[in-house]
């Protein structure tokens, strides 16, 4: 359904050139290797991954004997979610959510520009759907219109959204948002932050900040810090996630775009790279097209 119509745009150039290869019904050689390692760096799968990719394909060719390309797409998406396995902790993809009565914070995080706060909206609607009372704290008070944009996905999900002025300290905002939520005893709050790289110091302070003031006003809080990254971003994104790994303990990712990129790969790289749980996937800019992420539905899904 929606997961398959939102990759239609790395299926169509990763897998299509895939399944070109081996619908040859060529000789699995070292030219057939050099093209499918070509097709798997274009699709910003990562070096380290496709050379390991390569290197087992290799080895489980010759240790089955096989000569021509007919068998081979499923050895490739079987492998694929071998190392995808492998290349971390299991990973827990559900979000640590509090029991009920208790609120449970998210505090998402990220570059601007990124799907940051359509994610927000999309989450609070996910929430919503499930019967979960949700509140919006408008914590990027830096970035001029941040907080009328996510008002305005407050309004579509139905949600309340705690706000401040333009400039205020997020930090205070959040202290807010903490009160009215447990005043209302609200299931969810959704933290936005303001995104701003450009000085890694003051980033970290700031989230340094939210983080303190969240956890003093509710011992435990947040339970998730989310970080969203965009897929067409493609390695750009893992340098990203490195900074936001110094400055918070993120707990899942959400990539966005995913519907927007022919790069999909960009799952595997992180995964290799990270060993931070990608939770969901964003499949385009409605309010609905957030996914969770389900590593061997998404592998198997490239193929089918
Ligand atoms: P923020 O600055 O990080 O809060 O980013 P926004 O939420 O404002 O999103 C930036 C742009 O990306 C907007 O035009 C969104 O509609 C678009 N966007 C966000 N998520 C997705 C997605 O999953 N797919 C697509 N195609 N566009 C998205």
């Amino acid at each position: 359904g929606k997961f398959k119509l939102g990759l239609a745009k790395t299926r169509d150039s990763f897998t299509s050139k895939i399944n070109d290869l081996v619908a040859q019904f060529r000789e699995v050689d070292e030219e057939f290797f050099e093209e499918l390692e070509e097709v798997l760096l274009q699709a910003d799968v990562g070096f380290e991954t496709v050379m390991e990719l390569i290197d087992e394909l290799e080895m489980e060719v010759k240790r089955q004997n096989i000569k021509d390309t007919s068998g081979m797409q499923s050895l490739i998406s079987e492998k694929l979610v071998d190392i995808y396995n492998a290349a971390g902790d299991d990973e827990d993809m559900s979000l640590n959510m509090q029991p009920e009565g208790e609120t449970t914070v998210i505090l998402m995080v990220g570059v601007n520009g990124v799907g940051k706060t359509t994610t927000i909206g999309k989450l609070a609607a996910r929430f919503q759907k499930e019967g979960k009372t949700v509140m919006l704290a408008a914590g990027d008070t830096f970035r001029a219109g941040a907080i009328d944009q996510l008002v305005v996905w407050g309004e579509r999900a139905g949600v309340e959204v705690i706000r401040q002025a333009e400039g205020s300290d997020p930090a205070a905002v959040m202290f807010d948002a903490i009160q009215a939520a447990k005043k209302r005893k609200v299931d969810v709050l959704i933290c936005d932050t303001a995104g701003r790289l450009q000085n890694k110091v003051n980033l970290m302070t700031e989230l340094e900040k939210i983080h303190r003031v969240i956890g003093r006003e509710l011992p435990g809080a947040p339970h998730e810090v989310l970080l969203a990254l965009d897929a067409t971003t493609g390695q750009n994104a893992l340098v990203q996630a490195e900074t936001f790994k110094e400055a918070t303990d993120v707990t899942g990712i959400v990539l966005t775009k995913l519907d927007g990129t022919a790069k999909g790969g960009i799952v595997l790289a992180i995964r290799k790279k990270m060993n931070i749980p990608v939770k969901f996937v964003g499949l385009g800019e409605g309010i609905d097209d957030l996914q969770p992420f389900d590593p061997d539905k998404y592998v198997y899904g490239l193929f089918a």
